[in-house]
């Protein structure tokens, strides 16, 4: 009898293992894969992750074979081009894009030196139940006869297509359909002093340095565009290095592995336990790639699943409730990051309001650096994306064109509503929102018209947040007449933004309808 069944020993399944036997436990994990291999994924792991391997102890096996320490970046849209550095996370600087082919073995060596029994090559065919709750799993080692294992809790990190999410039902939410789709390949001969990331009218490009000197490039196409893609992909990937500018580096060197790709990158939350049962990695949360988080997620809810069992099978706290509390911080942690990818997967161009974010970026180099702390995860997005640091970046005036490129991010530039335009009246004074402003965040139609599609799209925004209700009115004062108003959110803490005529006025609260800080900027009357 084992105190917990793993499923799944790549970089979520290997690193509950490790924490969990060095906590003690009794854990198999079993994988269907043997060890080194390679699977369909790059591999960037953010400076988060990256201090996590630090603190575990396993980073010096990564470095010691060769893995580059990335701590150059440099974040080009064309019109605007930032270079700058990654801000530190618990004392590490860097983040660093191991092959699968040695993060994951030198995870499962470091689960194996905790004490896991790490079976490879079994294939898990079904779960066990009695009476709802899964109590072990069954299955075979190839060729061998299949054989039982039992366990109080039976982890599922098996994956985006996982068996133990499936045969448990776990639910999904806030789920995606894939919005791009992924191609990659490595080069050698190539020169790179750091990681690269590219934006152009209908795609992305990230470039960073791997093992054995080789230059790893990824790029993302929005998902129509797959069957013109997959018809010529070397061609494809070419004219695109070329778009962004990198081709002649590219060609200086030589490919040295074949194209990869997918089209399958949906996105969701899985309930992420129940009755025996729990979900860690893609099994429980997938994003689209375009944002390189996957494995740094996983290594933190593998941290945040390994506490909760730990204390649940040590007696130091009901384990329903511990998955409770693993399940809230999970989603907490990810949701800032979710939203933010989603967004960036429809690969869409910049909007004229976000080019200016950029160009306030050019000028202030720790403010930039904080960027691409955000992106990487050692500062908080949900921090930097605040209207308070946006006011301070892009003024108010720049906040409210960043808010109303926002109510129709995925219209080129040259599609704006004429309401969206700079200088124009903004959301406050159109007919559909003409209540608004006046009577307390009453958000409701005030005209048979039809609304355009950038008033649906804020609509959209505001409808689910009943408590903007005469009922349960915003404890706030309303914002100057002829605002632009917005609602940006980030997890369970959204904020509400109104600016105009040179004031800011915003207010932060939660989904509870509890208010949050006020925050105010530009000109006098900002409170
Ligand atoms: C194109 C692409 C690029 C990406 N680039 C990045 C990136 O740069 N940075 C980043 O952080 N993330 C990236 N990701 C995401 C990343 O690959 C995943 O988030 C990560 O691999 C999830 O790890 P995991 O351990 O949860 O699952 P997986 O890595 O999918 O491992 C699941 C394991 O479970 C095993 N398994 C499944 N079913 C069974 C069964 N029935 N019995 C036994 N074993 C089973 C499989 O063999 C596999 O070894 C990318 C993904 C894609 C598709």
């Amino acid at each position: 009898m084992h105190d917990v069944i793993i499923v799944g020993a790549r970089v979520a399944g290997s690193a509950t293992a490790l924490l969990l036997a060095r906590r003690g436990l009794k854990v198999l994990v079993l994988d269907r894969a043997m060890f080194p291999s390679d699977t369909l994924s790059t591999h960037q792991v953010q400076v988060p992750g990256v201090a996590r391997l630090a603190r575990w102890g396993i980073l010096d096996a990564i470095l010691e074979a060769g893995t580059p320490a990335t701590r150059d970046v440099r974040f080009d849209q064309g019109q605007a081009v930032l270079t700058g550095r990654f801000p530190a996370c618990d004392g590490t600087d860097f983040m660093c894009s191991p092959r699968r082919t040695l993060l994951d073995q030198v995870l499962v060596d470091a689960a194996r030196a905790a004490g896991a029994e790490v079976r490879e090559n079994f294939t898990v065919g079904e779960l066990l139940h009695d009476n709802g709750t899964v109590t072990g799993v069954r299955g075979r080692e190839k060729g061998a006869p299949a054989v039982t294992e039992r366990a109080p809790l039976v982890i599922g990190a098996d994956g985006k297509h996982s068996l133990v999410a499936e045969a448990v039902n776990a639910r999904a939410y806030r789920a995606k359909p894939p919005q791009s789709m992924a191609f990659y390949t490595y080069w050698e001969g190539v020169p790179a002093s750091g990681g690269e990331l590219y934006g152009r009218p209908g795609c992305a490009l990230g470039a960073w340095p791997t093992n054995d000197g080789l230059l790893m490039t990824y790029l993302a196409w929005p998902i129509a565009r797959f069957g013109e893609f997959r018809q010529d992909v070397e061609g494809n990937f070419l004219r695109t290095l070329d778009a962004v500018g990198l081709g002649d580096r590219i060609r200086s060197g030589r490919r040295a592995e074949r194209f990869r790709g997918t089209p399958d990158l949906p996105s969701y939350f899985r309930q992420p336990h129940g009755p025996g049962w729990a979900l860690v990695g893609d099994a429980g949360l997938l994003l689209d790639p375009v944002t390189g988080q996957g494995i740094s997620h996983a290594f933190r809810d593998a941290e945040l699943l390994a506490d909760a069992v730990a204390d649940g099978l040590g007696g130091i706290r009901p384990l329903g409730k511990a998955l409770g509390q693993y399940h809230r911080a999970r989603d907490k942690a990810a949701r800032p990051m979710y939203d933010f990818t989603a967004r960036l997967a429809a690969i869409n161009p910049p909007t004229p309001a976000e080019m200016a974010l950029f160009r306030a970026l050019l000028q202030r180099q720790e403010d930039s650096d904080a960027f691409f702390g955000a992106l990487t995860g050692s500062v908080p997005l949900r921090e930097f994306m605040s209207p308070r640091n946006m006011v301070r970046l892009v003024g108010v005036h720049g906040l409210t064109k960043l808010m109303l490129g926002q109510a129709v991010r995925g219209k080129p530039a040259g599609e704006l509503p004429e309401s969206a335009a700079p200088g124009s009246p903004g959301l406050g004074r159109l007919p559909w929102f003409a209540g608004s402003c006046r009577s307390g965040f009453r958000y409701e139609p005030q005209t048979s018209r039809p609304p355009t599609p950038l008033h649906a799209h804020v609509y959209d925004l505001l409808t689910p947040l009943a408590f903007c209700s005469p009922s349960r009115p915003l404890p706030s004062r309303p914002p100057p007449p002829r605002a632009a108003c917005a609602l940006e959110g980030f997890g369970d803490r959204w904020s509400l933004m109104a600016c105009g005529r040179g004031v800011g006025w915003g207010q932060e609260f939660e989904l509870g309808g509890l208010p949050g800080r006020k925050w105010g900027g530009g000109c006098a009357g900002a409170s």
